[in-house]
């Protein structure tokens, strides 16, 4: 039997006992009880959806001393930063709560027969949304609760109807496990299926791609690496009858900034990028890991002004020593593609030094090394020499979870040229502030084109997280009891 073994972020040390990965036995019983568990399930009304997510959102809060220490230890991510998150994770289950028991998630179009010839002529319909089934869920390393077992994907499935079986994330495998036991209790008391939310631990490579194989799973959410996200995405694809896979993955984020911006801003906008770069170690989706500067007097004051920010800052544990290692390697790969090394304090610790480097617009087009996330607190600057190298820029970096352009204030074409760049590769643009920090707000768009997200037309955060989990239906000359029932057959 293999286990798996919890560490203590800050010291590497082994922490708690090591816990038995699933076997594909123990893997197929829990989908099967997810399976029986969606029968029931997408049956619930409103009112019962929310009574089952709201008493989710409360288990949280009534252990969140325990879960955040847990929390802390596995991944040093902070009390401060964990709370915030905790509190996040039940804002967004009652969010989904307020949906579900608000109606949206049954929303119809109902289409009345036109007499006549087509196309003005037509039958009676009725366009519907069906929840699609028990959906995968695979947790992130760096939000062990806001993207794990109780995250945003899971509230949003439950809220579409839909059950849900957790892949745990190997580096919070004790949080975790806390989590889904105050999730069972949930269900306990509320008498509900046991089906309703599963958890597994295990390989990625070999429990996960078995989950997302099993013929009963209906769809798949991830948050994670561009890499582990396309091998799953490969994994649900090539099954006998491929399924939606909804992957959240890396992310680079250019900042663009004009001269005069970044003259107005000052030491303010100095400080608040400083602050982003380096917010959890780096550790975010949406760190500002590629700021586009047009050469100027101004932009080179602001660099200068940033580097030393970061050299007055020293960021806390990396989640594993795997990551730790990985930002070396990157930033390593980053300086033999071509970039020069503005801060570079290398060091063996689990704490890393920031890294900032820069490089100019042709070597970092020509170089796809450089387009690359490198996870944690480092960023690369790319000097460009007008607005068009600028958008060569951006369109070199293809797909991004966000674009920040600073200095968009005027109307002018260049600057209308600007948005539109950033538009086309981004999922969320935004004018002001930075980039870390995503609203759970229904005008949400977490997800941009590839590499950021397998499926860019959906979103993981916000309102519009639910639409992943529930499939248009139309229903033509329905009988006269199911249009009483609004087209729910259930
Ligand atoms: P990860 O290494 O991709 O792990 C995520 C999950 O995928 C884990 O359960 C892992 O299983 C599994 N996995 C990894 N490789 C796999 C493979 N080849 N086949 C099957 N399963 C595989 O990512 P992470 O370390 O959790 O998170 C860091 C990354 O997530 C960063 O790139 C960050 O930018 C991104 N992220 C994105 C978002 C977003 O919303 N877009 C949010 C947070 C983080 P194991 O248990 O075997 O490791």
């Amino acid at each position: 039997m293999s286990t798996l073994q919890s560490f203590n972020a800050r010291t590497g040390e082994t922490f708690g006992e090591a816990v038995p990965a699933n076997t594909s036995a123990e893997l197929n019983a829990a989908i099967e009880k997810a399976d029986a568990a969606f029968d029931h399930w997408q049956a619930t009304d409103g009112a019962q959806r929310a009574s089952f997510l709201n008493a989710l959102a409360t288990a949280l809060e009534q252990d969140r001393e325990k879960l955040v220490e847990l929390a802390d230890t596995e991944t040093g991510l902070g009390l401060p930063r964990l709370n915030g998150e905790l509190d996040r994770t039940a804002f967004q289950l009652r969010r989904f709560a307020h949906i579900a028991q608000s109606g949206g998630v049954f929303a119809f179009t109902d289409d009345p027969a036109v007499a006549g010839a087509p196309p003005a002529g037509h039958p009676a319909m009725m366009r519907v949304r069906m929840p699609l089934g028990p959906v995968a869920m695979f947790s992130a390393s760096n939000f062990p609760f806001a993207f794990s077992v109780l995250g945003g994907d899971t509230a949003s499935a439950l809220a579409a109807g839909c059950s849900v079986v957790v892949k745990a994330h190997s580096g919070h495998l004790h949080t975790s496990a806390r989590v889904y036991a105050a999730a069972r209790q949930v269900i306990t008391n509320l008498g509900l299926p046991e089906g309703l939310i599963q958890m597994v631990q295990g390989a990625g490579s070999q429990i996960g791609v078995a989950l997302i194989q099993h013929p009963l799973i209906a769809a798949g959410a991830f948050t994670g690496s561009t890499r582990g996200g396309a091998a799953l995405r490969d994994a649900a694809r090539a099954r006998p009858r491929p399924i939606p896979f909804y992957g959240e993955l890396g992310s680079i984020n250019p900042v663009v900034a004009t001269p005069a911006a970044l003259a107005k801003g000052g030491d303010a906008l100095v400080q608040t990028l400083a602050g982003s770069i380096t917010l959890g170690c780096g550790q975010f989706c949406t760190n500002p890991g590629l700021l586009v500067l047009q050469r100027s007097p101004e932009s080179q004051a602001f660099v200068a002004a940033l580097t030393q920010a970061l050299q007055g800052i020293q960021p806390h544990a990396m989640l594993t020593k795997g990551m730790r290692e990985a930002l070396d390697v990157g930033t390593a790969k980053q300086l033999a593609a071509g970039a020069k090394a503005l801060l570079n304090t290398p060091v063996s610790d689990i704490c890393p030094k920031p890294f900032l480097a820069e490089v100019d617009a042709a070597t970092f087009v020509a170089n796809h090394q450089l387009q690359e996330e490198v996870f944690g607190p480092a960023s690369l600057i790319v000097w460009t020499e007008s607005v068009q190298q600028t958008l060569q820029v951006l369109h070199t970096v293809g797909g991004t979870l966000t674009v920040t352009l600073w200095g968009a204030e005027q109307d002018t074409p260049e600057i209308r040229q600007l948005v539109r760049g950033a538009t086309a590769i981004a999922g969320r643009v935004l004018f002001a502030g930075v980039p870390t920090g995503v609203a759970v707000t229904a005008a949400q768009q977490h997800g941009g084109p590839w590499p950021s997200s397998t499926e860019p037309m959906t979103t993981s955060v916000g309102d519009a997280a639910l639409d992943r989990f529930l499939r248009p239906v139309s229903l033509q000359d329905m009988p006269a009891w199911l249009v009483q029932r609004q087209g729910r057959p259930c």
